[in-house]
């Protein structure tokens, strides 16, 4: 039967496929005991698990290859360790199941690996892993992590943090649905720049069973389960609508009238620079840099890897922008070797340029590695520190670039309600502001960006939030700056009109949301933009903000 959910639209298009879930961390198998005549057949199951998970992990590294493999080589043969079978073996002659000898005898392996020494310690976690797998195959439950699948799928989880999605194949990913999450968490970022469509703070989405067929619309937050044939075509064929709408629109950003707003991609790394470019992205307005630390969490990337990747960035807009944002650790990207791990609350700790300010030389490696790729090239880079709270954050920063010898801008991100409120004293230090728009609606409303049960307080449309806006963009237009908005809100095609017409003066958005804000932009002039703007800051809700601009812009 066809059943319709609804949760909140982060990344626009139609998906249709069969329902998998990332798999969760495996729970703790109950303490029951077995007879002793079946304590042979568990023995078999045990060693069959083991056997097929340690086939998996070989067959994956052949996949991977590089240092990929010789991870997942080493995790294989931790999966067969003798002594670890003898000592599973052990267990379930004495009236263990299998899954709870396997869970036991990893727990005291563990705990050997952790008291052995730093290297070894580091391997505590590729163990888990092992043991989950060998557990979840064992419970029949699925795999931790992303989903095994050769099929193209749309993948289900309670959220997505950066680390989960890191191997992600994005061909296989037609969509997601996440049961917690707001139109700022990591999966609505990580799905618009896959550029799938997405439905976050689904309420049931952990229920739905494997296999579901499913289909997502990510611009109106609907999701129908088992849809007709009939639900289906409707779907693509507005979804194709849309697409071919959108097509028409091509050339740099700007109001009816000419005022121009460049448009810009976030982007994760290289492998995003083909989308950004295609979808007519004049340059980069935020790099998150994060992304190449996450591949090892225990060390940073060398200097080389670095220059690598950023070089193939800026040459791939050699006479464009490209804003370069350096590492922002902590919080819900939290790097193991920077982050402290006992902080009571990360969103308020050691995050963002605190953390590269504890550890310069982190700092000072990537600030070098920008220079040196930067060299050479005609690019205008651009680099900004995330979490700038006053000014004495932004001066440290602009030290450090200047230190660094990196000819570029230097700039601050205004994620933090305090960088808004003093942003004139802020760009005494830095020469230009970027909001982080996702930030600070948090950090504005005390509501936690990755959960669901606060996302109406995450909804940028908050009055609060446009006139913390509204304040930077005034500051940067009298110091005779520029102020972008980099954050989610500025891939809502209506909300970025009242930005434009707060006085922002560029867009940057996951690529995909680009054609539909260069679309929604020209069809105003750029008073009609303040006008939405003003009516928006009038208004006491999102909710009534949203309408209230929706109105002036259609002429009501
Ligand atoms: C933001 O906070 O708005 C932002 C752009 O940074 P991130 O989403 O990476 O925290
Ligand atoms: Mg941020």
């Amino acid at each position: 039967m066809e059943t319709t959910l609804r949760g909140v639209g982060v990344s626009h298009g139609v998906a249709i496929g069969e329902v998998r879930h990332m798999g969760t961390a495996v729970l703790e198998p109950p303490a029951k005991q077995i007879p002793a005549e079946d304590a042979e057949r568990e023995q078999g199951r045990a060693r069959k698990a083991v056997e097929a998970v340690a086939a998996d992990l070989t067959a994956r590294g052949n996949l991977a290859g590089g240092e990929a493999q010789a991870v997942l080589e080493a995790q294989a043969m931790m999966a067969q360790d003798p002594e670890l079978l003898v000592d599973v073996e052990r267990r379930i002659a004495v009236g263990s199941t299998a899954e709870r000898a396997v869970y036991d005898a990893f727990a005291a392996y563990r705990e050997l690996l952790a008291n052995a020494g730093e290297y070894l310690a580091g391997r505590v976690a590729d163990l888990d892993d092992v043991r989950n797998r060998i557990v979840a195959r064992l419970l029949g439950v699925p795999m931790p992590g992303v989903p095994d699948s050769d099929e193209p799928y749309v993948l289900v989880a309670r959220d997505l943090a950066p680390a989960d999605t890191a191997l992600l194949d994005p061909t296989l990913v037609l969509g997601f649905v996440t049961e917690e999450g707001g139109p700022t968490s990591h999966s609505a970022i990580l799905a618009r720049a896959l550029g799938v469509p997405a439905v976050v703070a689904l309420p049931g989405a952990s229920e739905l069973a494997e296999g579901t067929l499913i289909a997502v619309d990510g611009s109106t937050g609907e999701v129908f389960l088992n849809p007709s044939e009939e639900k289906k075509a409707q779907l693509e064929a507005a979804s194709a609508e849309r697409r071919a709408a959108l097509a028409a629109s091509t050339g740099p950003g700007a109001t009816a009238d000419g005022h121009t707003v460049p448009l810009l991609a976030n982007i994760g790394g290289p492998a995003d620079v083909a989308a950004a470019v295609e979808a007519g992205a004049e340059g980069v307005g935020l790099f998150r840099t994060e992304f190449l630390f996450l591949d090892d969490s225990k060390n940073a990337p060398s200097e080389e890897k670095q220059i690598t990747a950023y070089r193939q960035v800026l040459e791939a807009f050699p006479e464009g922008r490209v804003v370069v944002r350096v590492l922002d650790a902590g919080a819900d990207k939290p790097l193991d070797f920077l982050t402290p791990a006992d902080e009571p609350n990360p969103a308020l700790g050691v995050r963002g340029l605190r953390t590269l300010l504890d550890h310069p030389a982190v700092l000072r490696t990537q600030l070098t590695a920008l220079a040196k790729a930067a060299e050479g090239l005609p690019v205008h880079l651009e680099v900004m520190a995330p979490m700038v709270a006053d000014r004495a954050d932004a001066r440290a920063f602009a030290e450090a670039c200047r230190e660094a010898g990196l000819r570029a801008k230097f700039g601050a991100m205004v994620e933090i309600p305090s960088a808004a409120l003093r942003a004139r004293s802020v760009l005494r230090e830095v020469e230009f502001l970027s909001l982080g728009t996702n930030d600070l609606a948090q950090y504005t409303f005390a509501a936690d960006r990755q959960v669901g049960a606060v996302s109406r307080l995450q909804d940028p449309w908050q009055p609060a939030l446009l006139d913390l806006v509204a304040l930077s963009a005034e500051a940067a237009k009298a110091e005779g700056k520029s102020c972008g908005v980099c954050g989610e809100a500025a891939s809502d095609p209506l909300l970025a009109c009242v930005l434009t017409g707060l006085g922002v003066t560029s867009l940057s958005m996951g690529a995909a949301s680009i054609p539909y804000v260069r679309a929604s932009l020209a069809k105003f002039t750029l008073a009609q933009c303040e006008r939405a703007a003003a009516a928006a800051r009038a208004a006491d809700s999102a909710e009534d903000a949203r309408a209230a601009a929706q109105a002036v812009l259609s002429g009501e």
